[in-house]
C-alpha cells in the first residue's frame, strides 16, 4: 500500500473507531438513563436524531488528525508517546495525565468563551446549545468547526508531552466519559463529590447542565479553575427529573467565583 493509501487507511480506521466508540458510550448510558428516569428524554426524538448525526460528523473530524498522528507514531517514530513504562520514571505516569487533562481543560475553557462570541455562536456553537435540555447523545454534537478546535487538541499534544500509551487511553476514556455522562441529565456521581469539597474543583454534570441553561457561565470541561479565577462559575444547575422533581439545585453560590479569585 502506498504511504498515502495506508494513511488515509489509518484516518478511515480511527473514524470507525471513534464513531462505534461514540455510539457505544452514548448509547449506553441512554440506555442506562431509560433505566433509571425514564421518560426524561421522551419528546427528545428529532433532537437526539440530529445530536447522533452532528455527532457522527464530529467523529470525522475527531477521527482524521488522529489516524494521521497514529500512523506517524507507528511508521516514522512522529510524537512523545511512548509504550515501555520504564522510558520514564512511574511517578510520572499519573502526572502526564493531569497536565493532558490542564491542558486540554485550558485549550477548551478559551476556546469556549470564544465560541459564545455573537458571531462564532450564530455560525457554529449554536449547533451544540440547540439541544435544550442536552441528552447523552450530545456528547460530540458541535458544527464542524468547533469539533475541529476540539479535535487537533490531544493529537497535537502528544508531540510535545511524553505520555505512555497507557496513559493516554486513560484521557481518552476520562474525554469520553465526561462528554457523554456531563450532557445526561442527570448526576451520576454521588452527592458527596458533585456537591461536596472535590465538586468544588471537578466538573460534572450538574455544573455543565447551568452552562446548557445559562449560556454565559460555566464554560470549563474537566475542572472548575478557569471558571472561578474568571468568575464565570455560576456554581450548579438543577435537572428537572420525571420521577424525582428537582434533583439537585443551584445551592452552591459559596463555592463560585468568589472561592479562589
Ligand atoms: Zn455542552
Ligand atoms: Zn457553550
Amino acid at each position: 500500500m502506498s504511504v498515502a493509501g495506508a494513511i488515509a487507511f489509518s484516518a478511515f480506521a480511527m473514524t470507525l473507531i471513534v464513531g462505534l466508540r461514540y455510539l457505544i458510550t452514548s448509547g449506553g448510558f441512554a440506555i442506562a438513563t431509560r433505566l433509571r428516569h425514564p421518560g426524561l428524554y421522551v419528546g427528545l426524538d428529532t433532537q437526539m436524531r440530529r445530536e447522533i448525526a452532528w455527532s457522527l460528523a464530529s467523529a470525522a473530524i475527531y477521527g482524521v488528525p488522529a489516524g494521521i498522528v497514529a500512523w506517524g507514531w507507528q511508521n516514522r517514530g512522529w510524537t512523545r508517546i511512548y509504550s515501555d513504562l520504564a522510558d520514564w520514571p512511574l511517578w510520572y505516569w499519573p502526572l502526564s495525565v493531569l497536565i493532558c487533562l490542564a491542558v486540554h481543560d485550558t485549550w477548551f475553557y478559551w476556546t469556549h468563551r470564544w465560541m459564545h462570541r455573537p458571531r462564532l455562536f450564530r455560525i457554529a456553537h449554536a449547533v451544540h446549545h440547540a439541544s435544550r435540555p442536552p441528552t447523552a447523545w450530545a456528547a460530540m454534537s458541535f458544527h464542524p468547526i468547533e469539533a475541529l478546535t476540539g479535535a487537533v487538541v490531544i493529537p497535537a499534544l502528544v508531540f510535545v508531552l511524553p505520555m505512555h500509551i497507557g496513559a493516554l487511553a486513560l484521557v481518552l476514556t476520562v474525554m469520553t466519559v465526561m462528554g457523554v455522562t456531563n450532557h445526561m441529565g442527570w448526576e451520576i456521581f454521588p452527592r458527596f463529590i458533585h456537591a461536596g469539597p472535590l465538586g468544588g474543583w471537578l466538573i460534572t454534570a450538574s455544573h455543565h447542565q447551568r452552562h446548557h441553561q445559562e449560556y454565559r457561565c460555566n464554560y470549563g470541561l474537566y475542572f472548575r479553575i478557569w471558571d472561578r479565577l474568571c468568575g464565570t462559575d455560576n456554581g450548579l444547575g438543577h435537572f428537572d427529573l420525571p420521577d424525582r422533581g428537582r434533583d439537585a439545585d443551584a445551592g452552591d453560590a459559596g463555592r463560585g467565583s468568589a472561592g479562589i479569585a
